[in-house]
C-alpha cells in the first residue's frame, strides 16, 4: 500500500515511521525542513501529566482577564474571522468541569504507551538526548499550590504517582529553587528530550526503511475515480492509495483541498536555549503561575511558554518573549535573563476548540486520514498516535483508545 503523508513534524515523522516499519510505501511531503518550527522548538517534555486541556472551568474569566495585558501567558488576537469565532465559540463550549475531565482522561490513556514506544525507538537505533528525571511544577501562589495538591487523585486515577511537595522539600528536591516557592507537585515518571534529535532520528530512520521525502507545498488534492488520491504543489505529482494530513496548525489548509472543513487553529509559543546551562535542576521544571516551562539541556536551559490564538504566523513578540525570559527570575535563586543566549523562536501548537487532538479517519473518503490538534503535547502523544493511526489503516482497525480523538466530532 502506497501512503502518503503531509507533514515532516513529529506527528508526520512518527506516522511515517510506523507504516514504514510495517511494510507501507510512504512518501512523506513537507514544505520545509523536518520538524522546522514547533516540533523542534518545543520544550522537550514527554508528560503524560500535562494531559488537561487548554479548556477548563474558569479560563474564560482567566483569559478576559490576561488579554488586558501584553506580557499575560495566554493571549487571544481579537479577529471577527468567522472560523475565529467558531473556533472561541467551541473553546467556551469546553470550559466545564466535565469536559476538561473526559479531555483528561482520554489523553492521557493515549499517553500512557509513550515511554515504552520512545525506548522502542531506541531500541530500533535512534540515537537521541533523553532523561528520566521527572517533573516537577513549582508554585508561589499558595492558593494555587492548594487547588492542584487537591485534584491529585486525578493523576492517581490515570496511572501516574504524583507528590506533593511543601516549599522546603521542593527546595530539597531542587536546591536552586528560590524561597518564594511555597509548594510543588512532582511527577517522578516523566521524562524530557532534546526534540531536534528525535526528529532527526526519526528521519533518519524513516529515510532508511525507504520511505520518499518531498519537498514542497501541498496545493492541490483530489479524490481520483480509481480510489487513490493524488497531491499537487511544487513537486511532481505524488499519488497514493492513502492520504494522512499530519500538518499540524496548516492542517485546516491541507483539509479543505478536499473539502473537509476542521477546526484547526494555531496557539503560538516560544522558546530560547541559554548555553552554556544557567540552572543544575534535575527534573523539568513548570513555574506554575508564569506557565513556563524549563527544561535542562545536556549543556544549555530551554526556557519555553506563552500561548498565543492568532493568526498562522511565526513571529516573535518582544514584549512576551520578554515575560517568558524573565519568569525564572521569581522561581530560582539566580537567574539573568541577558545571559547567552540563541535567537528565540516561534512554533505554532495545533489547537482543537474542545482541546484535545484530532486523529482518524475523515469522512467521506474511506481513504483519507487526519493527525493534528496535539496542542500542547505533539511531542509526547506523537508516538502512539502513530502507532494506533498505523493499525487504523494497515489493519483497518477502529482502535478503542482514539475513539475520543475522531474528526466526527466535528462533523469532519
Ligand atoms: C513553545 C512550545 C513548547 C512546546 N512544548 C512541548 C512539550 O514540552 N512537550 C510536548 O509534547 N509538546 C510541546 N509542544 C507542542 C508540540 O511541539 C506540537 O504539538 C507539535 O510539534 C506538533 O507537531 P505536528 O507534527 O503536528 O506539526 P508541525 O511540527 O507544525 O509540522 C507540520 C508540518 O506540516 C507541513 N505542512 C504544513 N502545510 C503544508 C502544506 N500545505 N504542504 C506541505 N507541507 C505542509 C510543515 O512543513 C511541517 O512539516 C510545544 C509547542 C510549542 C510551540
Amino acid at each position: 500500500m502506497r501512503i502518503a503523508v503531509v507533514g515532516s513534524g513529529l506527528v508526520g515523522l512518527a506516522t511515517a515511521y510506523e507504516l514504514s516499519r510495517r511494510g507501507a510505501e510512504v512518501v512523506v511531503v513537507s514544505d520545509r525542513d523536518p520538524g522546522a518550527g514547533a516540533s523542534s522548538n518545543n520544550a522537550g517534555w514527554v508528560v503524560p501529566a500535562e494531559s488537561g486541556p487548554v479548556p477548563g472551568p474558569g479560563v474564560v474569566l482567566q483569559t478576559l482577564r490576561w488579554m488586558a495585558k501584553p506580557d499575560s501567558p495566554v493571549y487571544v488576537r481579537p479577529s471577527l474571522s468567522p472560523s475565529s469565532i467558531r473556533f472561541l465559540t467551541g473553546m467556551l463550549r469546553a470550559c466545564n468541569a466535565a469536559a476538561y475531565d473526559r479531555s483528561f482522561t482520554a489523553t492521557a490513556a493515549l499517553a500512557r504507551g509513550t515511554m515504552d514506544a520512545l525506548d522502542a525507538w531506541a531500541a530500533d537505533g535512534m540515537t537521541f538526548e533523553m532523561h528520566a528525571r521527572g517533573e516537577l511544577r513549582a508554585y508561589i501562589d499558595q492558593a494555587e499550590y492548594r487547588r492542584a495538591a487537591a485534584d491529585l487523585p486525578r493523576y492517581e486515577r490515570a496511572g501516574l504517582a504524583p507528590e506533593a511537595l511543601t516549599g522546603d522539600e521542593a527546595r530539597a528536591a531542587v536546591p536552586v529553587l528560590s524561597d518564594a516557592v511555597t509548594g510543588a507537585i512532582r511527577f517522578p515518571g516523566e521524562r524530557h528530550v532534546r526534540p531536534q534529535g528525535v526528529v532527526n532520528a526519526l528521519a533518519g530512520r524513516v529515510a532508511a526503511l525507504g520511505a520518499i521525502q518531498v519537498r514542497g507545498r501541498v496545493t492541490g488534492a483530489w479524490a481520483l475515480p480509481s480510489g487513490g488520491v493524488e497531491l499537487r504543489g511544487g513537486f511532481e505529482p505524488v499519488r497514493a492509495d492513502v492520504l494522512v494530513i499530519a500538518a499540524g496548525a496548516w492542517s485546516a489548509q491541507v483539509a479543505r483541498l478536499l473539502g473537509i472543513r476542521l477546526p484547526v487553529r494555531p496557539g503560538k509559543g516560544y522558546s530560547v536555549d541559554y548555553t552554556p546551562a544557567q540552572l543544575d535542576m534535575g527534573p523539568v521544571v513548570m513555574l506554575s503561575e508564569a506557565h513556563v516551562a524549563v527544561t535542562p539541556l545536556d549543556g544549555g536551559t530551554r526556557v519555553a511558554g506563552t500561548m498565543e490564538f492568532g493568526r498562522l504566523d511565526e513571529t516573535v513578540s518582544p514584549v512576551r518573549l520578554r515575560a517568558v525570559q524573565q519568569a525564572p527570575g521569581r522561581y530560582f535563586r539566580t537567574w539573568d535573563p541577558d545571559a547567552p543566549h540563541s535567537a528565540p523562536s516561534a512554533g505554532l501548537r495545533p489547537m482543537m476548540p474542545d482541546g484535545i487532538a484530532c486523529i482518524g479517519r475523515l469522512r467521506p473518503y474511506r481513504n483519507v486520514f487526519v493527525a493534528t490538534g496535539h496542542a500542547m503535547l505533539g511531542l509526547t502523544l506523537a508516538p502512539r498516535t502513530a502507532a494506533l493511526l498505523a493499525s487504523a489503516i494497515l489493519d483497518d482497525a477502529d482502535p478503542d483508545e482514539l475513539r475520543p480523538f475522531s474528526p466526527a466530532r466535528f462533523g469532519a
